[in-house]
């Protein structure tokens, strides 16, 4: 099929203003967040719907065209970016956006994949609901690149991954077939989890056009407090004490180092520092029934015990929501902050809870003596093992020559994390950022199996080929 052939099928489809062809309007779409991946696309298409969706899938598979699913882009790892070759066509889930239903009673929502989070946590809220997926790309990722990429965020402790947010998905696959398994049940024993295998795929084995999510009550009150203390050690072993104090009300426990806290206090205006210097905080958050001044009694006996302890050495606790929020965006915007101080490495891992102080000891002490001058931004979710282990360049570096060393300083960190037992991938994924070091920390044997799964549901190869396998 020719292109002109091609182009002409899918604005049969979409409609000429769906079908975007012109280099500025293909731009946005062909550079990544962190303007690390640059691709090339035969064109952008817009479907409207799940038919749609299926229809350019099909036109697609007869010219044996490759496809690249994208959602808002915010992805951390090339996944959603098409190579340079230009013969893929991007197909961006935007205008999917409907919330199809929300069953208040079974305590689910029903959303296309293009609904923002955002939008679809407000959906939940006006029900009088919750919809707990929470990270700083909010205001833009869509659902189905939260789904396809099996994000996590700040709520993951209490509430679960995007996985464990999930009981049902509508997926059209690589032959253009509708996969109806929009199913709202909490249980359900009839095989194959299929579900599964479409989140955290990344968009290779399908696109998903529509999901069943978990909702849960609203809390009535939540409190905030911004602790410091000394070591990651000492926020593992605090996060103990917090569990075994006040249980499933603790709903986030979010590690800072200083370094990270002193890019959001250069670079964001209006950041104010929270505490007197420190080497380390914590962020922690309560959430529950009762009321607000109660849930920050219980926050306030804990706090002044673990200071008589020693535990911490000091702690502010959010006395309004204002307050709370500026302390959240303190840690919200670490990401942000270090963009614009300028390139970062990141390493985006998992570890056992127990091996997080093990692990920051041992990854720190061998990049320093490595790299002289490197500084690292370690920050995340302590509560769920999960770390943003990243680096910055040297205050005197060159981005281009910190960069060229991200293969030695990520062999490093990662041949660390996986001697510890953990894992190179907890939230962003594989995409192309991380598709060769996945063959040196996964076993032949689980790369066969996924291979396999690939071949069966993508003989051809057209759906985001060259990401994660
Ligand atoms: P995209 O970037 O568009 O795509 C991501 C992948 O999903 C690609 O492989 C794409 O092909 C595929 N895809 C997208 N939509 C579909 C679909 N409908 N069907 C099939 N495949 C699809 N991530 C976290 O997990 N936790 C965080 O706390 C977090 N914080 C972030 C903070 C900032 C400031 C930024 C910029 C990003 C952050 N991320 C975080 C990373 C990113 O936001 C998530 O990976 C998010 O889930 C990606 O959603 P997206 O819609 O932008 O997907
Ligand atoms: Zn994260």
């Amino acid at each position: 099929m020719s292109q002109a052939n091609l182009i002409e099928q899918l604005v049969a489809i979409v409609g000429a203003a769906n079908v975007l062809t012109a280099a500025a309007d293909m731009a946005p779409h062909l550079v990544d967040w962190r303007g690390r991946y640059h691709g090339a696309a035969r064109c952008v298409v817009r479907p409207a719907n799940t038919e749609d969706v299926a229809a350019v899938v099909r036109v697609c598979v007869q010219a044996g065209v490759a496809m690249v699913p994208q959602g808002g882009n915010t992805g951390h790892c090339g996944a959603g970016i098409p190579d340079q070759s230009g013969e893929a066509v991007l197909i961006s889930l935007a205008r999917l956006n409907r919330v199809r239903a929300i069953d208040v009673a079974n305590n689910t929502i029903t959303v296309e994949a293009g609904c923002v989070l955002q939008a679809l946590q407000h959906a939940a809220f006006e029900a009088g609901r919750l919809f707990p997926l929470s990270l700083a790309a909010q205001g833009s990722c869509q659902i189905g690149g939260n789904l396809s990429t099996n994000a996590g965020g700040v709520q993951v402790l209490r509430y679960g991954n995007t996985r464990e947010l999930t009981l049902g998905l509508e997926v059209v696959l690589p032959d253009g077939e509708v996969w109806n398994g929009l199913r709202g049940l909490r249980k359900d024993n009839t095989g194959y989890d299929l579900k599964q295998l479409f989140i955290g795929a990344e968009g290779t084995l399908g696109i998903i056009t529509a999901a069943v999510l978990k909702l849960f009550p609203l809390p009535a009150a939540t409190a905030t407090a911004w602790l410091a203390i000394d070591s990651p050690h000492a926020a593992v072993r605090l996060l103990s004490d917090l569990q075994a104090a006040v249980g499933a009300m603790l709903t986030a426990c979010e590690l800072v180092s200083d370094v990270s806290l002193g890019l959001v206090l250069k670079h964001i205006p209006g950041a104010q520092p929270p505490l007197a210097d420190s080497p380390w905080h914590l962020l922690v958050e309560l959430s529950g029934a009762g009321g607000e001044g109660e849930l920050r009694k219980v926050l306030e006996v804990f706090l002044e015990q673990a200071l008589e302890s020693g535990a911490i050495s000091d702690a502010v606790l959010a006395q309004s929501g204002e307050q709370a929020k500026r302390l959240w965006a303190l840690r919200e915007n670490i990401s942000e902050a270090q963009k614009i101080e300028g390139v970062s490495i990141k390493h985006d891992i998992s570890l056992p809870i127990s091996r997080i102080g093990e692990f920051i000891d041992a990854a720190d002490l061998a990049l320093k003596q490595n790299f002289p001058g490197i500084r690292i931004v370690a920050f995340g979710h302590v509560g769920d093992g999960n770390l943003h282990y990243n680096q910055s360049k040297p205050e005197s570096g060159e981005n281009a020559a910190f960069i060229a060393l991200q293969p030695q300083v990520s062999r490093i960190v990662h041949d660390i994390v996986h001697q510890l037992g953990g894992s190179i991938s907890a939230e962003h994924g594989i995409g192309q950022l991380k598709r060769e070091e996945l063959l040196r920390y996964k076993s032949p044997l689980e790369m066969e199996m996924m291979r396999t799964i690939k071949r069966a549901l993508d003989p051809r190869g057209l759906m985001n080929p060259g990401k994660v396998l």
